[in-house]
């Protein structure tokens, strides 16, 4: 209380000094300072999307709450990795709280000690990429979801386990690091549910969809998608089959590419954690991100 009083005094001595001065604007200074106090939440339920010059049609009718630009060879994605929606990862006094986790029946749910912090990654990727060196996926951001959040591997930070960090995933399936990077692990039920929609694009270039080939489960035959040997295309019935043409895009994607569109990710459909998005091999050369 004497907290508030405190700061209720200061403002109103900032008001006073700048209704004073000449064309100061005391509105911006006010505003500052209550953004001081209340500096623990950069929650928000909308975000700001961005596109530079020359970028397809099938990123920007795709991607949100990110800024992309071509450089040379590359996309340049830049993300804050903020969700706009509710997590307990907020923060008990954020607009965007709650306290739900992700419904597991088979373990007890707990939150992580981790708030989520506005980010500043930059992930560069190959726009073209046609490599199949499968190389290994680093931890980190090792590609970014539709919605802006970086995705990471099947890794869990050293010391835990994946199946264990589950119990700690959001109603969204993410949760934050201990510097407050936002990530996906597995399929979240913000954009994929058992089907064929574009999840995101991985450092490599290569999209990720989700279980589904179109309507078909389980498409690929002999390995799994970022497994051990990703190089494998996507297979349906013996044949290798282009990204789904479910997916609104497909065409506009199609034609910006040269090759290796039979090439790219499916969510799979792992024993360990439901759905794992990424896991030990990229499909070709990855890009990086910072
Ligand atoms: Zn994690
Ligand atoms: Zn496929």
């Amino acid at each position: 209380m004497k907290k508030f009083s405190l700061l209720l005094a200061l403002l109103m001595v900032t008001q006073l000094i700048f209704c004073k001065s000449e064309k100061k604007d005391d509105s911006t200074s006010a505003i500052a300072l209550l953004a001081l106090v209340n500096s623990s939440s950069s929650a928000s339920s909308t975000c700001t999307t961005t596109f530079g010059e020359g970028v397809p049609d099938w990123i920007k009718n795709t991607f949100t709450c990110v800024t992309v630009t071509v450089s040379g060879s590359n996309y340049v994605f830049k993300t804050s990795s903020l969700p706009t929606y509710k997590s307990p990862y907020w923060g008990s006094t954020s607009s965007l709280y709650e306290s739900n986790l992700y419904v597991n029946t088979s373990g007890t749910n707990a939150v992580n000690p981790n708030l989520i912090k506005s980010q500043n990654i930059t992930l560069t990727i190959p726009k073209d990429n046609t490599t199949t060196t499968a190389g290994s996926v680093a931890g980190g951001a090792a590609g970014i979801a539709t919605n802006g959040i970086v995705l990471y591997n099947d890794a869990a930070a050293p010391g835990d386990s994946l199946s264990t960090e589950y119990y700690t995933f959001d109603d969204s399936q993410g949760h934050p690091t201990n510097t407050g990077a936002y990530h996906y692990h597995v399929e979240t039920p913000v954009l994929t549910n058992n089907d064929s929609k574009l999840v995101g694009i991985a450092l490599d270039g290569y999209l990720v969809f989700g279980k589904k080939h179109d309507t078909t489960a389980n498409p690929t035959t002999g390995f799994t998608l970022g497994g051990s040997s990703s190089s494998t295309k996507c297979i349906i019935s013996g044949s290798e089959t282009s990204v789904p043409t479910t997916w609104a895009q497909a065409s506009n994607y199609n034609a910006n590419k040269t090759a290796g569109t039979a090439r790219h990710y499916h969510i799979n459909n792992g024993s360990e954690v439901n759905g794992i998005l990424i896991s030990g091999k990229y499909i070709g050369t990855a890009g990086t991100s910072l």
